[in-house]
């Protein structure tokens, strides 16, 4: 077999992107299968995107993370956008076909993917409570949407955005979401199934915060979920343990995420636990 030095490349793209801890996952993941690929985090100030893209094509490079800020600014520079990712309006993965680069979105498609293989919960056909109407808001009711939830709830502090979100994605999708005002403390209805904070409540620093619910309602197998990954362990998810409620963490979404993205960029099946394992010691998080 003639000698093959050159690595497949892929990164992220983001400012700031320093702590974004995807680029160990990934490598670990690459390292696991013996690839020759690397994942670079690499720091690009919105005003050199369009150049950093004419770059990944120059470069060849297979695929890219996109973070803050440039989810949105990116899709202008890219060949295709995925269905699902030009109803969310963002883009957090782009993959190469051919000559074309493709953006995606697996933000969303990844909570889904950690329900079902993490919570053991199909979301088709459930009850579901979405707290917040923010980027993670919509892709993960998006992604509840097009994989057939019974019905979406948005609840928002910010009347006017949530509402504007549930028209906006009910009009896309065709499927029955509905908005109501976070108005105090929100007490989760009785049929509700799935109960998702896609809030930034709880987000380290302001680790003693929880989004003011109440469950006294709440049906016992009602599954509490939180995009919030660090802290992983949230109020929020040990007020649902104490209720006797099950839960999922926001480590979940961010494995998966990058679970899909490994999948569309090599093709390949993804080692899930060495990925796992290694996002969480880049997290400095014990155990599983
Ligand atoms: P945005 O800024 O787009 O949205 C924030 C949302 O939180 C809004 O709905 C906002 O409500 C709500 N919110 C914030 N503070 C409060 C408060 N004190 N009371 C009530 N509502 C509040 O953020 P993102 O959607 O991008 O991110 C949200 C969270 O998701 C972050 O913690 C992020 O780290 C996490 N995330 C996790 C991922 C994962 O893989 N686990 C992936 C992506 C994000 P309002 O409209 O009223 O301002």
């Amino acid at each position: 077999m003639p000698a093959n030095f050159k690595a497949e490349l892929v990164a992220v793209l983001g400012q700031p992107v320093a702590e974004n801890p995807t680029g160990l996952m990934q490598e670990a993941a690459f390292q696991a299968l013996g690839l020759n690929w690397r994942y670079l985090t690499i720091e690009v100030a919105p005003a050199n995107l369009a150049d950093a893209i004419r770059g990944v094509r120059a470069f060849g490079m297979q695929g890219i993370n996109l973070t803050i800020p440039h989810k949105v600014a990116v899709m202008q520079h890219l060949d295709r956008i995925a269905p699902d990712a030009a109803i969310i309006g963002a883009v957090n993965t782009v993959r190469r076909a051919g000559s074309e680069l493709i953006g995606e979105n697996t933000d969303g498609k990844g909570f889904l993917r950690g329900v079902r293989a993490d919570a053991g919960v199909d979301p088709h056909g459930k009850r579901v409570v979405v707290l917040g109407a923010g980027g993670a808001a919509r892709a993960i009711v998006t992604e509840l949407a097009l994989a057939g939830a019974a019905e979406v709830l948005v609840v928002n502090r910010s009347a006017e955005r949530g509402q504007r979100m549930a028209a906006d994605l009910a009009a896309k999708t065709n499927a029955p979401i509905r908005f109501e005002p976070w108005l105090g403390t929100y007490a989760v209805p009785g049929n509700t199934e799935l109960l998702v904070n896609a809030t930034s409540i709880g987000l380290y620093p302001d680790v003693d915060a929880a989004p003011p619910v109440e469950f006294s309602a709440a049906h016992a197998g009602m599954l509490v979920c939180d995009v919030v990954f660090n802290p992983p362990e949230t109020r929020l998810l040990a007020m649902a343990r104490r209720c006797g409620l099950p839960t999922l963490d926001g480590l979940s979404m961010l494995v998966y995420q990058g679970v899909i993205g490994f999948e569309l960029w090599t093709g390949r099946k993804p080692p899930e636990a060495v990925m796992k394992q290694a996002l969480r010691k880049a997290l400095g998080v014990s155990g599983e």
